[in-house]
Parts: C-alpha cells; structure tokens; sequence
C-alpha cells in the first residue's frame, strides 16, 4: 500500500485501517468495507474534498448541520480562544462559567419568550433522553406523575441512543433493541404515500386526530408529552399538510400533554425562521436543539424549557438529578456564540426567508416540475425533497424506491453533489450561506443525477 508524498496516506491505506476498527453508522458493514468508504479530507465554504482530490458541492450541509459551511476562521479562533482560556470545566461543583452563560443569553434572545431555560446536552439524541426525564420530572413536581407515556409518530427519528430510539419510529431500529415501556406512536403525516383518497388536509387533520385517539386510549392522565420533528428528517423530509400542527396543538392542550418538538434539523434557520416551530406556526412546551446550534463545528445540544414548565422545576423541583460531564463545555459554547452571532449579525436567516430560501424552492419546481421521476416537491428555506414516483397520476412509488434512490445519491457523487436518499425521497439541505451560484450549482448537477437515475430506468 502507497504513501503519498505529502505523508498522508493513500486513500486504500485509510480504508483498510478504517475496515480494521471502525464500525459506521446506519450501514451494512461487510458491504461498506467492500468497497470502501469515500474518505472526505477537507472542507471549505460549501464543499468538500476526498483523498483522491475529487471535489463536492455539500447539498446536505454534512448531516443538516453546517449552517454556516466549512472552515470559518470566526468558529476556529472562538475555539482556539476559549482553550487557551479555560479549556475545560463542569457545572457540578456550584460553578459557572462565562462562555456557557453567555450562550444562553444569546439563545433566549433568539427563542421567543416564552421559553426560559435549558438543559446543554452533546448530541440531539442527548437532547431527547434528557426530554424523557425532564417531561416525566415536571408532572411529578406539579402533582400528576402518573403522567409518564411520551407519544411519538412510526417513522419519526430523535437520536440513535436507547430511549431517542424508542421514541424514533424507525422499526428497523427497535429490532436492534430498542423499545421501552411507556412510549408510544401514532401514525406519520406523510400524505404522498398514506393519503389515499383524501386531500392534503384532510389527511393532515385525520393523523392530528390519532394523537386525540391514542390520547383517550391511554388515559390523559397517564400521557406526559407528545414528541415530533416539525417536519420529518430522517424520515424522508416530509412536510405534513397545513390543517396538521394547529389540530395537534389544539389536541394537547385539550388533553394538558406538553407538546414537544424536536428542532435538531429544524432549528437556526433551516426554515427561514430561527426555529422550524414559527414556520409551522405553533407553540411547543420543550424544543430540542443540537446541529445548527454550533454549525456542526462542535458536538453541542439541549433542550429548551418553557417557562411554565422551567418555574415548576427550578422553584418547586428540588435537585434535578441529571448532569452529563461535557454540557456547557466551554469550548462548544465559545463556538455556538460565535455560531449564532454570525447567523444573527449577518441576517443569514433573513436572507433564507427572503432571498435564497425562495430561490432554491422556484428553481427546484422550475427544474424538477416536469421531471419524469419526480411525483411531488416539498420543503421551504433551504430544505427540499424530490418524491420519486413510478406513475404521477396515481402517486404510485417505485417498488425498489430505496434502490433507485441509493442510485440517484451515489450518481450524485459521481456528478460532484452530496444529496441524501431516504426511502424515495432524494433530499437537500444545503449550508443556510449558499449564494444564488451555489444554489445553481447543487440544482444542476442534482438534475444530472435524476436524469441519469431516469434513463438507467429507459424513462430518461
Ligand atoms: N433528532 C433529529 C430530528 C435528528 O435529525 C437527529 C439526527 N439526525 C437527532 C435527533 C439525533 O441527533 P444526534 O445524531 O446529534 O444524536
């Protein structure tokens, strides 16, 4: 096996030592070591590179996370600051410390007002195992802990660790270990696949009432929260139908549930709103952040209270018996500052909403309206799905979607664009920084690869 001369090693020199020890994330890991992993050495603006030099423009914003792109110096040099200061400290011992506390006055000038405090976690699944504990801890201090179920939808994903998964309704995740008691689903909005005859709002108004169903089968009383995505990631980007989240609200504060939303996609102006909750326009009780919080740059979560729910824990709570050894780290905070500042002072999250948000969404109908494999275009702000569809008319899906789609996204590559499949659904997520060039950019090779996809399939 070949060193290169710049003393890095060659790219068959990091697949076999990555085969000898690294087990990767949602892949079957005989096949992956068969053929070896692309192996991504460096990043700047929106794209990256591999060890064989090829470039990539990064429509996935790495894993709808690098709000900002790759390579600011602004996040190095907070990071770069903050170790030479404190390099590292825990709030366990009654301590602070100044990086953690001016993030979080930085965050709630961001959050609307009404929610006050937050729990930092590492990861969104931390944020998510932290939202179990904490939703089940607010009804035992208010005086009703029986209530304890947390309902999530089939098909929904809130992290990979034991309860995130749990309450995910990734099936094929369950089978791997992965259920509890006291968690339950009800059914995704995913009108394309499950709508049948109904129209969009009908459809949407009928899985809202599932929750009211599976409410009053549990007993109110025993139902501590309702949990979902905004709109669904992992999922397949599914954008529910409008009549959905006015019911679903309306369906928890009937029942006193607390609605919780998981923000770990939707969160720092993936919608061109701060967060994804005022695009769809409800109201949570929790939002779990992590992602865009620090661009990706650094492993930072949380979850965000309400204040009704923040007075009931801190005022009434007593010791809240939860801490992880790395939340707040200084370091992630210093990042997350330097993160949202940029965000917030270089109004990236207005130009989304207002400028390159509606861009990307007119281009994509203008290209993909006519495509021969596209049935339906769903997303704002700077996330997008292609639905594939084998006939249009009858919103049929292929039935080796998963194939097709897998062969659309590795075409991608090979045209020089990073787009996820996920099921039949082709996804984008670029940078929120991506200019109108960019955007062009990642539309026309993203065409190349659906119209290779088309013609592998003699429909080209
Ligand atoms: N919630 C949602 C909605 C997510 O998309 C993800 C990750 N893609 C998570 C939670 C888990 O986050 P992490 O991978 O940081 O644990």
């Amino acid at each position: 096996m070949k060193m290169q001369s710049n003393d890095s090693y060659s790219t068959e020199v990091w697949q076999t030592m990555d085969a000898a020890h690294h087990i990767h994330a949602f892949v079957d890991q005989k096949k992956l070591n068969a053929e070896g992993p692309r192996v991504i050495v460096k990043g700047e603006g929106m794209y990256l590179w591999d060890s064989e030099g090829k470039r990539y423009l990064d429509g996935m914003s790495g894993l709808w996370c690098t709000q900002l792109g790759y390579g600011r110096r602004d996040l190095i040099e907070a990071a770069s600051r903050q170790m030479e200061q404190l390099s590292y400290y825990n709030m366990f011992f009654h301590t602070t410390h100044p990086a953690v506390v001016e993030l979080s006055e930085l965050l709630f000038s961001l959050l609307p007002g009404r929610y006050s405090h937050v729990v930092y976690t590492n990861s969104g699944s931390e944020s998510n195992e932290v939202l179990i504990r904490t939703v089940r801890r607010f009804w035992q201090v208010v005086g009703k802990p029986s209530k304890r179920i947390m309902i999530g939808r089939w098909n929904g994903y809130h992290g990979s660790t034991l309860a995130a998964t749990a309450m995910g309704g990734m099936k094929f995740m369950h089978e791997m270990g992965g259920m509890l008691p006291d968690i339950a689903h009800i059914d995704e909005p995913y009108w394309y696949a499950h709508g049948g005859d109904m129209t969009p709002e009908e459809f949407g108004l009928r899985c809202a009432r599932q929750l009211e169903e599976k409410i009053l089968e549990l007993g109110s009383d025993n139902v501590a929260g309702f949990v979902a995505e905004p709109f669904q990631g992992a999922g397949g980007m599914i954008f529910p139908p409008e009549s959905y989240w006015p019911e679903i609200q309306r369906i928890c504060r009937k029942y006193d549930v607390l609605l919780c939303a998981d923000e770990v996609i939707g969160g720092f102006g993936r919608c061109g709103e701060w967060f994804a909750h005022q695009h769809f326009g409800f109201e949570p009780d929790t939002v779990s952040i992590a992602k865009g919080l620090t661009s990706g740059y650094v492993p930072m979560g949380g979850l965000v209270l309400s204040r009704r729910m923040a007075e009931a824990l801190v005022e009434q709570g007593g010791v809240f018996a939860h801490g992880l050894t790395y939340s707040g780290h200084p370091v992630a905070a210093a990042v997350a500052i330097a993160n949202l500042k940029a965000l917030r002072d270089e109004q990236i999250v207005e130009r989304v909403k207002t400028d390159t948000g509606p861009y990307l969404q007119r281009c994509l109908r203008e290209l993909f309206s006519d495509h021969p494999l596209v049935g339906e275009i769903q997303g704002t702000g700077m996330v997008a799905a292609l639905q594939l569809a084998d006939d249009k008319a009858t919103r049929k899906r292929f039935e080796k979607e998963d194939e097709i789609s897998w062969r659309c996204r590795t075409l991608g590559f090979e045209e020089g664009v990073i787009i996820r499949s996920t099921l039949g659904r082709m996804i984008m997520a670029p940078a929120l920084v991506a200019s109108h060039a960019e955007i062009d950019e990642l539309l026309d090779k993203t065409r190349r690869a659906m119209d290779r996809t088309a013609q592998s399939l003699g429909r080209g």
